[in-house]
């Protein structure tokens, strides 16, 4: 089945918006085609004129740290809007589903729900593992339109077998998407375009808002071969990414150096705290990550969580996913940051 008769139908048929700009074409010198405002605000130089609607030179950054060619890189306000966008594209409201597999994202439901489409679940094993024969009798079962893995596994922190992944989207007759918001601290598991090239059912997400320290700026990619790509162009809003997140984002891929000295601070941050965690009072267990956050599990859990926001320390409770009872989710700070929550569970514990 080719990716486009998977797509709704009145998506297949969209007649999309045409930018003003991208009619011109290149070459103009007087713009007086889109209504923008002629002046420029001092110091915001190009800010009264209205984005690249297809973030090239963006894209093209994004291309050269992530080995995905340009040309099959769509970029979004956030992985947020490219899961959303996924959704819209494929999922008719009231009749299609998602395929997910719990304790992960919480998003991937809630902007299913959003959509009008069902959710359906195969959990993953209790070692977070993902069970390839659950998986696909999940998707003979339901045929949803969309299978959501995220790898590395967020709240879980493990990588999900990369092989277990291709032998289900290999099986999977609709889309499979891999969210790979926490590849970069990983080192393995990364999918390429070799991968997508292979099966043109599979789309890889990426983000700037982890390992490049942008969360702020919203900024996150997709990988698709070129029908589902050029389809996310028709259906997105035509000028998604602002010159403010593109100009920002196009900066900060040039510091592949800097990224990588992140990168190393945060693993050794990483291990410096989940060794000292795991000689606490009151801990159980604390799980290994291929992600820049870990799960703990303790004895009481509300009792953590709250003393430690009486101090003004949050982490995210995890406790009621499933195969996370008693866990917080940890997000591995700064050393001085990983010290106070140390000191803190110490007082508490
Ligand atoms: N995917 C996963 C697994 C995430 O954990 C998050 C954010 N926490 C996102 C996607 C969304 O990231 P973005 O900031 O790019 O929208």
């Amino acid at each position: 089945m080719s990716v486009v008769s998977l797509m709704r139908e009145n998506i297949r048929n969209l007649e999309p918006y045409k930018c003003a700009r991208d009619e011109a074409g290149g070459g103009m010198r007087v713009y007086l085609d889109a209504n923008e405002n002629y002046a420029p605000l001092t110091g915001w130089d190009g800010i009264n004129r209205y984005p690249d609607s297809a973030s090239l030179e963006l894209r093209q950054a994004f291309s050269r740290v992530s080995g995905f060619p340009a040309h099959m890189l769509v970029a979004g306000n956030g992985s947020d809007e490219l899961i959303d966008l996924l959704i819209r594209i494929f999922c008719n409201p009231g009749k299609d589903c998602v395929l997910v597999f719990p304790p992960t994202y919480g998003e991937y439901s809630v902007l299913a729900s959003i959509n009008d489409v069902k959710v359906v679940t195969c959990p993953l094993n209790e070692d977070f593992s993902l069970n390839v024969d659950a998986a696909c009798d999940a998707v003979r079962r339901f045929s949803p339109k969309l299978v959501f893995f995220c790898s590395p596994n967020n709240p879980s922190g493990n990588l999900i077998d990369r092989k277990s992944i291709l032998d289900v989207a290999a099986f999977n007759p609709g889309i499979t998407v891999v969210d790979q918001a926490y590849a970069d601290f990983a080192v393995e598991g990364a999918f390429t375009a070799d991968d997508i090239m292979a099966n043109e059912r599979l789309v890889v997400l990426r983000t700037l808002s982890k390992a490049w320290a942008l969360a702020g700026a919203r900024c996150g990619f997709m990988a698709a071969g070129s029908e589902i790509a050029q389809k996310a162009y028709d259906v997105k809003y035509p000028y998604n990414v602002s010159l403010l997140t593109s100009s920002v984002a196009v900066r900060a891929l040039e510091d592949v150096e800097g990224c990588k000295r992140r990168i190393a601070e945060i693993k050794r941050n990483r291990k410096l705290l989940m060794d000292r965690l795991r000689k606490l009072d009151g801990v159980r267990e604390v799980f290994d990550s291929d992600a820049n956050f870990f799960l703990v599990r303790f004895d009481d859990p509300v009792h953590v969580y709250n003393e430690l926001k009486k101090k003004g320390v949050v982490v995210r409770d995890r406790s009621s996913q499933l195969h996370c009872d008693g866990c917080l989710r940890i997000t591995v700070g700064s050393q001085a940051e990983c010290d106070e929550l140390v000191s803190s569970l110490e007082e508490i514990l």
